[in-house]
């Protein structure tokens, strides 16, 4: 502990220990006298992208954090409830405070269950954060396997749920809302459908849930559909500490920062990962970027310590990776703004991609620990023209 007065330079709190936080907790080792503090909810680290096969009971999705964290990170079990910007402290909700010099905000996102649809927020399960999908894994044991089940999101995160589980036999509807898989090319959209039908997932499209109920679901065309389980994957929410500590966020709650990921309030808060808004402009909300962002922002505390002009952001994209079972999935390829080209990989290369990805994610983390600096990713992608200092998005408070 430092004496009053003998402030130790240079401490560095990072919050949430997942893709973009374990990441840039080690490459903060690049200097070494960074004094490194990771506040994570949970002893271990949580693989999100994972956590559909979790639910399905076809893979794990926790990783110590012991091979994970590079040697001198401080990891503290507890949820920060309040940045102090006056006092420059971390609250967290043991009661203790954290001093810091630099924060790295990495929070991530949450699961949404929307209140405006009657009986969801009562009745739904999601499979956003590790806590629900534990419950949604443990209500997926209790239940016959020939009940029906409904997945709410033809999105990536739907899709790969509604796979995962008619590959275990389940009766599985998928309701899209508009379409299947939108960010994906026609011919691999195609290919998605296929799949899913061919293995007994009724897929409907253009069909919104209206309600929830617990033995139904009630859709906005008047049809109301049997549905022992009602899985929610229509897209992600954030944690509320941003707003809760008074820092300006975007509309869904991720800290505003200009291009350097500096929060636009407070040049020693640094955004990375799902809960970052660089200029408003997010990047998508992935696993792909958080990793990168997590180095960048590292990158950019390390820039502020010496004094120098921290660099802008950049990062392309190359496409995306949906799993089907264990033994199909897809690769799209994409242009560096993350828009599809219709070229996609199928089948059994489509599903040695995409777990080659899930385990990159995990490897990287952990050679970053071992050789701080030495991740690497696909630079470019489309940005504001600005630059890092003229970024500041101009809002009003
Ligand atoms: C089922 C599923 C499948 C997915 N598949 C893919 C995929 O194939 N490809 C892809 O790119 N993305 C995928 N994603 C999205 C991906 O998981 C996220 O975009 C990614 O995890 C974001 O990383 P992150 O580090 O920003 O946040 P997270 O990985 O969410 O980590 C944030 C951490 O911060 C912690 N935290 C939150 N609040 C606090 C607090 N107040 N104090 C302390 N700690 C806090 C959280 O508990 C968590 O441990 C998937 C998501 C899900 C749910």
């Amino acid at each position: 502990m430092p004496t009053p007065g003998h402030h130790t330079p240079n401490k560095v709190v990072v919050i949430g220990g997942g893709y973009a936080g374990t990441l840039a907790a080690n490459h903060l080792r690049m200097r070494a006298d960074v004094d490194i503090t990771l506040v994570n909810p949970r002893p271990k680290f949580v693989e999100r992208i994972r956590l559909h096969q979790f639910v399905a009971g076809t893979g794990e999705a926790t990783v110590d954090y012991g091979t994970l964290l590079g040697e001198g990170i401080q990891l503290v079990v507890d949820s920060a409830t309040r940045i102090d910007t006056a006092a420059h402290t971390v609250r967290l909700a043991s009661g203790r405070a954290l001093d810091y010099d630099y924060v790295i905000y990495a929070v991530g996102s949450t699961g949404a269950i929307p209140s405006s649809v009657p009986g969801a927020a009562e009745f739904a399960y999601d499979l956003a954060e590790f806590e629900s999908a534990q419950r949604l894994r443990a209500r997926l044991e209790e239940l016959p396997l020939d009940a029906p089940v409904t997945v709410v999101g033809g999105g990536l995160t739907g899709i790969e749920t509604a796979a995962e589980l008619t590959e275990q036999g389940r009766r599985v509807t998928l309701v899209c809302g508009r379409t299947l898989a939108p960010s994906f090319s026609a011919s691999a959209r195609r290919s998605v459908a296929k799949w899913l039908s061919r293995h007994g997932v009724a897929v409907l499209e253009a069909a919104v849930v209206s309600e929830v109920r617990p033995d139904v679901v009630a859709l906005s065309n008047g049809a109301v559909r049997a549905s022992a389980l009602t899985i929610w994957a229509g897209g992600f929410g954030l944690p509320e500490l941003a707003a809760a500590s008074g820092l300006r966020t975007d509309a869904f709650g991720r800290l505003l920062t200009d291009e350097t990921l500096t929060s636009v309030d407070d040049d020693r808060i640094i955004a990375a990962g799902d809960a970052a808004a660089p200029s408003d402009q997010p990047l998508r909300m992935s696993c792909y970027a958080a990793g990168p962002l997590g180095a960048q922002a590292a990158n950019t505390v390390l820039s502020r310590i010496a004094g120098t002009d921290p660099a802008v952001i950049s990062l392309a994209f190359t496409g995306a990776c949906v799993s089907l079972g264990r033994h199909a999935g897809i690769r799209q390829l994409a242009r560096k703004d993350d828009s599809a080209v219709n070229v996609y990989v199928g089948g059994r290369m489509g599903a040695a991609i995409k777990e080659f990805t899930c385990n990159l994610a995990v490897s990287r983390i952990r050679r970053e620990a071992r050789k701080p600096g030495s991740t690497v990713w696909v630079k470019g992608g489309p940005r504001p023209e600005q630059p890092a200092t003229a970024a500041r998005v101009v809002t009003s408070p």
